[in-house]
């Protein structure tokens, strides 16, 4: 093993579970490998084939990156080739078939078409691996699902006694089950490494639709551009990239452009001149992806809320490669948590909408918490942050204090309660904020003793309110402030200010109107 590692690979000593996982996968061991990208997974199903002399196969979902690996394997002189469902040569099939390759990659969609022929043949010559890279894309809990995925576990029962390898970046709990009980794996050797990467500063901050936030993002970014290495901004839609980007270039800097509707050559170019450093800024929607391996990103901006945590996590990411420290601003409206409705949309499945659903709802959460960011991206994953702060994200760094809201959260409360709980927070923070809109009026909500009590804040600052109370409504905290409050004890509590209070505090006092229903 260590004479193949150094001769082929050059290198001189295995990263800690590389070493454990080739020799598990050598002695037949079904093996799920979870770690962040750039740790080296993809050694783990490299060396085996070398080691024992039988063909590995690879199944992964992105061909210009197998592509690009089987450039790099034969340099070192390590016979890899690629079959793909387009491909029209029929000499690398049979050549594969008759054990000629040490590995090789496949498209999902080849696997599953390839004749079962195809597998007795490389079964007898010999196969000792079958390895499923970006395994998380088995997974609807995952954040890049795909259906041919799915229909790999039929390869099970062909390729008896042939260890299966899973390999991912990201994945939860749940994601980790999916695997595993997807491609029915027996007993996995599982290797999960931290998902922590401690030189990325994590912040959040809420903005609102329009030119003006634009021109402060592009202010922004031209204070970073002055530095060396460059920035991504992820746009939700192609209308905010071009937006995005058409600022940046009036303030005269040098950005490209990175979408779906863009051909694959002006993608090629874009994507180029960002690598080669021509360009300090890539504007792009998450089309913008896999593959992206530049050491020197400073900086990931999302201008909108991500779908998930798990999407957020490899966005991000993709900064600060090279361990240098870098910064992901997430910017969020709260219009973003109510695209659920549209993401969902197309799907027929009940279980697989209500992934999405709660995806969505886990970024919120990410967006509007007020404790340590890491820690909460990290126990997402199931990994446990050992303390309460880590020190690097803006929630750690805050000078925030807690403020003395008990006043709010009794109106709030209160008014949610007139209204029976039978609405959503809307009513009861347009009663408070004084409507006179008809439905209220006829309702005769303009009578309630609170009705306009609330004037002084926004209705995204009650919003923000209410969400803060949901949380701490399972905590002891709000659990002993509910049950001692009394006509003899007014008992206080305090909570901290989350973002979009904070930016909220301008608009307070200055907006008496209500919003229209
Ligand atoms: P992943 O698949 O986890 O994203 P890769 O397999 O692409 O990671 O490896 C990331 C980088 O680490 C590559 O440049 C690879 O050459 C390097 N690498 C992997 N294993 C070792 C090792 N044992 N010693 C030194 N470098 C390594
Ligand atoms: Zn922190």
């Amino acid at each position: 093993m260590q004479s193949i590692l150094k001769e082929y690979f050059g290198f001189s000593s295995f990263r800690p579970y590389q070493k454990e996982m080739v020799e598990k996968i050598i002695e037949g061991n079904d093996s799920l490998i979870v770690m962040a990208t750039g740790s080296g997974k993809s050694l783990c199903y490299q060396v085996p084939p070398l080691v024992v002399r039988k063909t590995g196969v690879v199944v992964s979902p992105l061909i210009s990156l197998m592509q690009d690996q089987v450039m790099s394997l034969k340099q070192r002189g390590i016979r890899a080739e690629f079959m793909g469902s387009s491909q029209t040569d029929s000499t690398v099939q049979s050549r594969a078939e008759s054990g000629q390759f040490d590995i090789l990659y496949m498209t999902p969609e080849k696997a599953c078409s390839v004749p079962a022929s195809f597998w007795s043949n490389l079964l007898s010559v010999g196969l000792c691996l079958f390895a499923v890279d970006e395994a998380h894309c088995i997974s609807q809990w995952g954040y890049d699902f795909r259906v041919v995925y799915k229909k790999l576990d039929k390869l099970r029962a062909i390729l008896v006694g042939v260890p299966f390898i899973a390999l991912t970046a990201t994945a939860t709990e749940k994601v980790r089950m999916d695997i595993v009980n997807s491609l029915k794996m027996q007993n996995p050797y599982v290797a999960i490494g931290s998902f922590d990467r401690t030189n990325l500063f994590y912040g959040v901050k809420s903005f609102k639709h329009g030119q003006s936030f634009v021109q402060e993002l592009v202010q922004e970014v031209s204070k970073f551009v002055r530095s060396d290495g460059s920035t991504i901004i992820y746009c939700t839609t192609i209308k905010d990239v071009e937006q995005v980007f058409g600022s940046l270039e009036e303030a005269g800097i040098k950005a490209g452009i990175y979408h779906g509707q863009m051909d694959n050559r002006a993608r090629a170019e874009s994507h180029r001149l960002f690598i080669r450093d021509e360009l300090n800024v890539m504007v792009a929607t998450i089309a913008f992806g896999m593959g992206i391996d530049k050491p020197n990103i400073r900086q990931v901006i999302h201008y909108g809320c991500p779908k998930s945590l798990e999407r957020y996590y490899q966005e991000s990411g993709r900064c600060g490669r090279d361990g240098i420290a870098s910064v992901c601003w997430l910017y969020y409206t709260r219009s973003d948590f109510a695209k659920a409705k549209f993401y969902i949309r197309e799907l027929h499945s009940e279980s697989q909408r209500k992934a999405v659903v709660e995806s969505l709802m886990a970024a919120k959460q990410y967006c509007l918490l007020t404790t340590c960011r890491r820690k909460f991206l990290l126990g997402h994953f199931g990994e446990k942050f050992p303390a309460d702060k880590c020190g690097n994200c803006d929630n750690c760094i805050s000078t925030k204090r807690e403020q003395d809201m008990s006043r709010e959260a009794f109106l709030l409360m209160a008014c949610i309660q007139s209204c029976r709980g039978k609405w959503d927070l809307n009513i009861p923070v347009d009663i408070l904020r004084g409507s006179q809109a008809k439905k209220f009026i006829d309702a005769q909500y303009d009578k309630l003793p609170l009705h306009g009590l609330g004037k002084d804040y926004s209705s995204n600052w009650w919003k923000a309110l209410g969400y803060q109370l949901n949380l701490f409504c399972l905590s002891p905290k709000a659990y002993q402030f509910l049950s001692s409050a009394g006509p003899d004890h007014q008992p206080r509590l305090f909570l901290p200010v989350n973002s979009e209070m904070v930016d909220d505090e301008d608009n307070k006092h200055a907006s008496g109107e209500a919003g229209e229903i």
